[in-house]
């Protein structure tokens, strides 16, 4: 449906695309949402991630992903119609610069943690923020649960070298702490966009930080794991055919599972039904 606007609430518009660009955000979507009844689905139980990564809201709210787009796009991104991803992400890493965008810069950071890995990958890690480590060293998954990582990508029969890792936020919360919402609100577009250029099989989102920020759901980790969910990045139009498709799948954030490695046989399971999307033979057990 073509939309006729009145020039003054053109020009205002216009004016606030170009302020969201400077963000970096250059989609704008109409969401719609069902609200899912909040007893049913919150456990009067909750598991410890649940506990500690996701405090539950009052109602859970699953958001459709964009049926279309509300404005006319007025800027287009840098990377848009650059073949070769590793240059595109190359032009999001400077389109974000030294990012000052949320209060996440100002809180201690020392490096922004933009991602790391081959960016054709099929296969890619979303965690949720950089820890100390990764914050030191610039790259996500590098302390010990990225060595639970690796050990977990071993025993897919990967290399962490064929796999993308990247985080829902680019610089260190303090304390570790659970990024804030405006915190992934600000930062997502970015990993949106480099999900877009790497065009991966899965998605494998680690914890219920990132599944609630993907997929726009806010539900226990019991109901987001051992399923896969069609996935389109926010800023990627439905039937553009330059992005084939994607599945998702949830699983514990390896973290977690240092703190109760009682979970590291369900984590396996939800690794094997990638595997077997992927076509990918097993190499070993995940170690401990
Ligand atoms: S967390 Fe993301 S949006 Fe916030 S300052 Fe860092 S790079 Fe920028």
């Amino acid at each position: 449906m073509a939309y006729v606007l009145d020039p003054d609430v053109r020009r205002a518009l216009a004016e606030r695309v170009r302020y969201y660009n400077e963000l970096g955000i250059y989609d704008f979507y109409q969401r719609t949402a069902s609200v899912v009844e909040p007893e049913t689905t919150v456990s009067s139980s909750p598991q410890p991630e649940e506990r500690e990564e996701m405090p539950v809201r009052k109602s859970a709210v699953v958001a459709a992903v964009a049926e279309e787009n509300i404005f006319e796009v007025l800027t287009p991104k840098p990377e848009q119609g650059v073949a070769d991803p590793a240059s595109a992400l190359k032009l999001i890493r400077e389109d974000l610069g030294d990012c000052t965008r949320c209060k996440l810069h100002k809180q201690g950071r020392k490096q922004i943690v933009f991602g790391v890995g081959n960016p054709r990958a099929e296969l890619m890690f979303v965690g949720e923020g950089p820890g100390a480590d990764e914050d030191a060293q610039g790259e996500p998954f590098v302390g010990r649960a990225g060595q639970l990582l690796n050990n977990m990508i071993k025993a897919m029969g990967l290399r962490r070298e064929d796999v993308y890792i990247a985080n829902i936020v680019k610089c260190r919360p303090p304390g570790n702490r659970t990024p804030e919402r405006d915190e992934c609100e600000t930062c997502s577009p970015f990993l949106m966009r480099q999900i877009a250029v790497i065009n991966p099989k899965v998605v494998v989102a680690l914890g219920a930080v990132a599944a609630k920020n993907l997929l726009a759901i806010n539900a226990p980790m019991a109901e987001l794991r051992g399923r896969f969910y069609d996935f389109m990045p926010a800023g990627v139009r439905r039937n553009d055919p330059a992005w084939p498709g994607a599945k998702l799948a949830v699983t514990y954030h390896p973290a977690f599972l240092l703190r109760d490695p009682r979970q590291k046989g369900e984590a396996w399971k939800d690794l094997q039904m990638v595997m077997k999307y992927l076509g990918l033979k097993p190499q070993q057990k995940a170690e401990s």
